[in-house]
């Protein structure tokens, strides 16, 4: 069942999203050679809690971490570990916020340091995408437009489009009704005003095929290439969206 926010629980959103915002800002500046992902892990966790919010991932279907961390070839779920970070990997840092019951879900990639102009261009149109998507949100479009969007730029930009990890519905649960896939369908459901969806586009820089590693969590590419993750929590309105993980 697809749920619309009432004016109170879009503010409690709000503010959720808002500390997601903030704590991604906080694992940003300590993005380095060196650092190990459970160091990052801890940063986020601490800093959710300081600003009275819990982190929506951890325990959430037995998660182990506050926060995912999945470096090259790991398209999602990579649980934070002992491994440090080098120059030159890519990295994506997916992050649950709930205030009060009511969550948010917001990722980014990252490179450290430099890396190749193909590495930079699959994190540069991973994001882009994420916008091209967003930009055909508003009251009466159909969920598909999204995900035509995403696709038609991705194969523009010759990226494989994750096919088997779709964008959702965010609310009292983390994943909710609608899915929200990142490439065409012929679903006919459509956005309303009042409804609040996580938008993600997962691309990789070779091939879509992914596989699930032996640890039940981690999402990697078969061929080894590495991928991309940008995430927003938005509000659907009636002329448009209203992003809740931005500033
Ligand atoms: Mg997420
Ligand atoms: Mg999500």
């Amino acid at each position: 069942m697809i749920s619309l926010k009432s004016e109170r629980e879009i503010e409690l959103m709000r503010h959720a999203g808002h500390i997601n915002y903030l704590t991604h800002l906080e694992v940003a500046k300590n993005i380095k050679p060196g650092i190990s992902t459970k160091a990052l892990n801890d940063i986020a966790h601490k800093f959710i809690l300081a600003n009275d919010c819990e982190p929506s991932f951890l325990g959430f279907e037995g998660y182990p971490a506050s926060i995912c961390i999945s470096v090259n070839d790991e398209v999602v779920h990579g649980i934070p570990s002992k491994r440090k970070l080098k120059e030159g990997d890519v990295v994506s840092v997916d992050i649950g916020v709930s205030y009060k019951g009511y969550h948010s879900d917001s990722a980014n990639t990252y490179i450290v340091g430099n890396a190749s102009k193909e590495v930079k261009d699959l994190v540069e149109n991973t994001r882009k995408s994420l916008y091209e998507g967003l930009s055909v949100i508003a009251d009466g479009v159909k969920i598909s437009a999204i995900g035509k969007k995403i696709e038609d730029f991705a194969i523009k930009n010759d990226l494989g489009v994750v096919r088997e990890l779709v964008g959702h519905g965010v609310g009292t649960s983390v994943h909710e009704d609608p899915d929200v896939p990142n490439y065409y369908t012929t679903d006919n459901t459509r956005l309303k005003a009042g409804m609040v969806i996580a938008v993600e586009p997962m691309l990789n820089l070779g091939g879509e095929d992914i596989y699930l590693e032996d640890d039940d969590w981690t999402i990697r590419t078969e061929d080894g290439l590495p991928s991309a993750h940008f995430e927003h929590t938005v509000l659907v309105t009636k002329d448009g969206y209203v992003i809740l993980t931005g500033e």
